[in-house]
């Protein structure tokens, strides 16, 4: 019997005595541990009648053994479905009856909430806590620690992940063995992985950031991880010694920033500092560089189709840009109406191909078909420029591209010149209902508490560097930008929040 990914996985272990998770908890799991418990759990899961191919969704707090019921599904074909900690009964309802699981693992004092809504789905209903209380563990007690892996093919699903919902509803994106191994295994070679690693683990668990490109590489490089269950500063800077590699959002980095205690000395020994899921500016990127001497290390990437792009881990990492295709990973830049290839330089639709792309949106036939060329290229929404040598940087999304006046205007330009006023933290710039232009560009900007810079200061600044139909119409100061739980800025948000501002 062939496991794809797990088999993958096994073949990965220096020894099962080598440390695999180093746990805030101060709990160690050696790679013979991880085989172990999630050869208990997979039979328990098997014992509840969950077979190949039934969805086990999980909405539960990030732990080891939360990585563990991940590992089982795989390794007894089932389909693993995590689901953000934050959502509330309502949204996970959506989820459950969308996916309908055959088991539905939540965090101890969410069961008797939930309840109802899991056995509406005809699902089961266990729990698991952050110390791995609950009733999940109770049973994987009893269960012995070896387990004969499910026959799983490359095609064969191992995950369905949820979008983060930053443009709309979230979407499940049907995620396959092949492309969670053949991603894991690209990023490797391009990151120069390998068993001496130890990984700063801070990110959740239920998205592909901290799941697939954390977790499942410190798997596959037989390396180890600092399994935190949250970012927070001071843990950071206590592992930082011990640790190689840390792979962030950007928060992570402008918080690192603020702390006296990011310095060349702390940070020498690192051998990369990786960032995504969201842009990091450029000022950001500069200011860490001033501070650490070390290059953050830019990527990018989606849930359908894991990472695409990577800036180098050798050659020049440019700040803004996110870098080339990943190996065996196809990008190509096209008008976003005849989806024909645009020359380098242009802006245009981000398509990608590869083993890397996910099989569909869960339960949506329809929306897939849509997000398809005919030639297989997935059309990724986000709007990017490709350089003559394939480098990519991405300016927005297409959803957030204003047309103001019949003209297009990309939001990242904008935000850049602001962002590079003094006294200015980070922007975000949308467009509003007008009734004369269609839409008005509007400038969402948050200032340094100390600075004294006013909404006109700003508007005279950017009005002096652009064309005149790029220039915001209003230039609202906030205090913050509303983020999701991925540090990403929700521009739906503040577009519904200041949808009347021109009315
Ligand atoms: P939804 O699809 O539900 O609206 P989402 O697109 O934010 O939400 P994810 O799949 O988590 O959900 O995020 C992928 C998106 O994140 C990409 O399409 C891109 O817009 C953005 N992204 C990821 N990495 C980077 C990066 N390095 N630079 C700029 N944008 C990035
Ligand atoms: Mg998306």
């Amino acid at each position: 019997m062939a496991n794809h990914l797990f088999d993958a996985i096994r073949n990965a272990i220096p020894s099962r005595e080598k440390v695999f998770i180093d746990a805030d908890d101060g709990i160690t799991w050696t790679f013979g541990d991880m085989l172990d418990s999630s050869a208990r759990i997979a039979n328990v899961l098997r014992k509840f009648g969950v077979g190949a191919g039934d969805r086990v969704a999980a909405q539960v707090e990030k732990s080891a053994e939360a990585l563990m019921l991940y590992l089982a599904c795989v390794r007894t074909g089932a389909v693993y479905l995590p689901l953000n900690t934050a959502y509330t009964a309502s949204e996970l309802e959506y989820f459950v009856a969308d996916a309908a699981p055959k088991l539905v693992v939540v965090a101890p004092e969410a069961a008797e909430r939930l309840q109802v809504v899991v056995s509406r789905a005809g699902a089961r209903l266990e729990t698991l806590g952050e110390k791995a209380e609950g009733t999940l563990f109770e049973f994987v007690a009893d269960h012995a620690d070896n387990f004969v892996d499910a026959d799983r093919k490359p095609e064969d699903l191992a995950a369905i992940l949820y979008t983060s919902g930053t443009t709309g509803r979230s979407k499940g994106a049907m995620l396959t063995h092949d492309n969670l191994l053949s991603n894991a295994l690209a990023l490797q070679a391009e990151w120069h992985f390998n068993n001496t690693d130890r990984l700063i683990h801070a990110l959740p668990l239920f998205h592909a950031h901290g799941l697939f490109v954390a977790a499942n590489l410190t798997l596959l490089s037989g390396a180890s991880m600092y399994l935190l269950r949250k970012f927070d500063v001071d843990q950071i800077f206590a592992v930082l010694p011990r640790a190689t590699v840390i792979m962030g959002v950007p928060t992570f980095y402008t918080r690192l920033l603020q702390d006296e205690r990011l310095t060349k000395e702390a940070t020498q020994h690192m051998r990369v500092f990786i960032s995504g899921s969201a842009p990091l500016l450029v000022d950001t990127h500069r200011a860490f560089f001033e501070r650490t001497g070390q290059d953050i290390l830019e990527r990018y990437g989606m849930t359908e189709t894991i990472m695409i792009t990577s800036n180098p881990y050798k050659g020049a990492r440019v700040p803004g840009s996110v870098g080339y295709a990943l190996s065996g990973v196809s990008v190509r830049v096209t008008d976003p109406d005849t989806g024909l290839s645009l020359r380098a330089g242009e802006p245009g639709m981000v398509e990608v191909r590869g083993p890397n792309v996910f099989k569909g949106y869960w339960n949506m036939p329809e929306k897939t078909k849509e997000e398809f060329r005919s030639d297989g290229f997935f059309i990724t929404g986000d709007i990017g420029m490709m350089e003559a040598d394939g480098r990519l940087t991405i300016v927005g999304r297409n959803k957030d591209l204003i047309i103001s006046g019949g003209y297009n205007v990309y939001p990242k330009e904008i935000e850049q010149k602001i962002d590079g006023i003094e006294g200015v933290v980070e922007s975000a710039v949308i467009g509003l209902p007008h009734p004369d232009f269609g839409e008005a560009v509007t400038a969402v900007v948050v200032t340094e508490t100390s600075a004294n810079v006013s909404e006109a200061a700003i508007a005279a600044s950017v009005g002096a560097r652009l064309a005149r139909f790029k220039h915001p119409k209003r230039v609202i100061l906030i205090e913050d930008l509303p983020r999701n739980a991925m540090g990403k800025v929700q521009k739906n948000v503040l577009r519904d929040k200041y949808r009347d501002l021109f009315a």
